[in-house]
């Protein structure tokens, strides 16, 4: 080799050394957590702007409940539609499009307007009992079909409906983080929501499965997964005790009464967030076949967990899922 080739070699390789060594330093592991839609969130990300994009995150889940998603906060774009029954919605039509879709697809299993009657069970603040004549009035103002969004104007054929992103929330909360993400050039990410948890990197992620009858850090399976959204809806996470019976949070949009199917939670796995979660409740709701179904139409991994300690993984979460807990078995079909 000519001398000139041999001395731009060690040069290319010089520069190549210098720029892992530059890399490996500046990309940063950083973690936080903190309180944001209710519930607990936290962030683990590694790269260069590591804590940038982390407080970025913070500021983003923040301002999208309380301005955008929240039916608590006053002036969020949700208070005043459910307010006014009409209005702007822009800032939330590529959401609603989506839970349009998974309202219809579902058969009406997840339908967003069930605020009225969520309301009533006051779960996350003081759950209580409803007298029955109050859910059927209540329920008498809910129904997807009767709302319709026009150009970026969405209409209530009833404006005694309550519209809720109770079950979708958290998972637009993973989309809109995810922009951040990539903007901030985070190499690996690691971003939970309450259920809903956003992966993103090249190499293969553990996220568990808990154990619904157990305490939030008990476990019964892994998921062993590439990059994605992971969202769980479990009956585990908001329920109360009343006349000897426990009620949960996740509402059948026939009767306004908690689904009690057998299901204990449902895992869903999307690149999208919004589908992870808003699919998880969908899927809990339709039961363990026409739940399935639904998570095939829209291409998802799906895993069911039983009241008698079976597991279902379907469309392709079977090749994902390892059982920890001896008291728990996957029902190959
Ligand atoms: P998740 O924990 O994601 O399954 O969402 C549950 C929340 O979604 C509840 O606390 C309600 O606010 C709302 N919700 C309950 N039942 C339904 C349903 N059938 N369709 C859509 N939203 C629901
Ligand atoms: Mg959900």
């Amino acid at each position: 080799m000519k001398k000139t080739a041999i001395a731009a070699v060690i040069i290319v390789a010089a520069v190549f050394v210098a720029f892992l060594a530059y890399d490996g330093a500046v990309n940063k592991e950083y973690s936080s957590d903190f309180f944001v839609m209710n519930t607990y969130a936290t962030a683990k990300l590694t790269g260069s702007k590591s804590k940038e994009a982390a407080d970025e995150i913070r500021s983003l889940t923040e301002t999208l409940d309380k301005g955008i998603l929240s039916r608590t906060s006053e002036n969020s774009v949700v208070s005043l539609l459910n307010v006014n029954g009409a209005g702007d919605a822009e800032k939330i039509s590529d959401y609603l499009e989506i839970l349009f879709d998974v309202c219809r697809k579902s058969g009406g299993a997840f339908d967003f307007t069930l605020g009225a009657v969520s309301d009533l069970w006051s779960f996350g603040s003081n759950p209580k009992l409803p007298d029955d004549s109050a859910i059927r009035e209540a329920l008498s103002h809910t129904g997807y079909e009767k709302l319709k969004l026009t150009e970026n104007e969405l209409v209530f054929g009833d404006k005694s409906a309550v519209i809720d992103f109770g079950a979708a929330g958290k998972g637009i909360a993973l989309d809109e983080i995810k922009a951040v993400l990539f903007e901030k050039k985070i190499k690996q990410a690691v971003v939970s929501v309450g259920g809903s948890v956003l992966l993103m990197g090249d190499k293969e992620f553990t996220v568990g499965i808990r154990n619904p009858e157990g305490n939030s850090g008990s476990y019964i399976a892994k998921l062993h997964i590439p990059e994605g959204c992971v969202s769980t809806s479990g009956s585990y996470e908001q329920q109360f005790e009343a006349n000897g019976r426990k009620y949960h949070h996740i509402l059948d949009p026939e009767t306004g009464y908690p689904v009690d199917n057998g299901l204990l939670s449902v895992t869903i796995i999307s690149q999208s967030g919004i589908l992870s979660d808003a699919l998880s409740t969908a899927c809990f709701v339709l039961g363990y076949e026409k739940g399935k179904a639904l998570a095939e139409a829209y291409d998802c991994g799906v895993v069911f967990v039983a009241d008698d300690k079976k597991i279902y993984a379907e469309n392709g979460a079977e090749n994902f899922i390892e059982i920890t807990d001896d008291a728990y078995t996957l029902v190959m079909q």
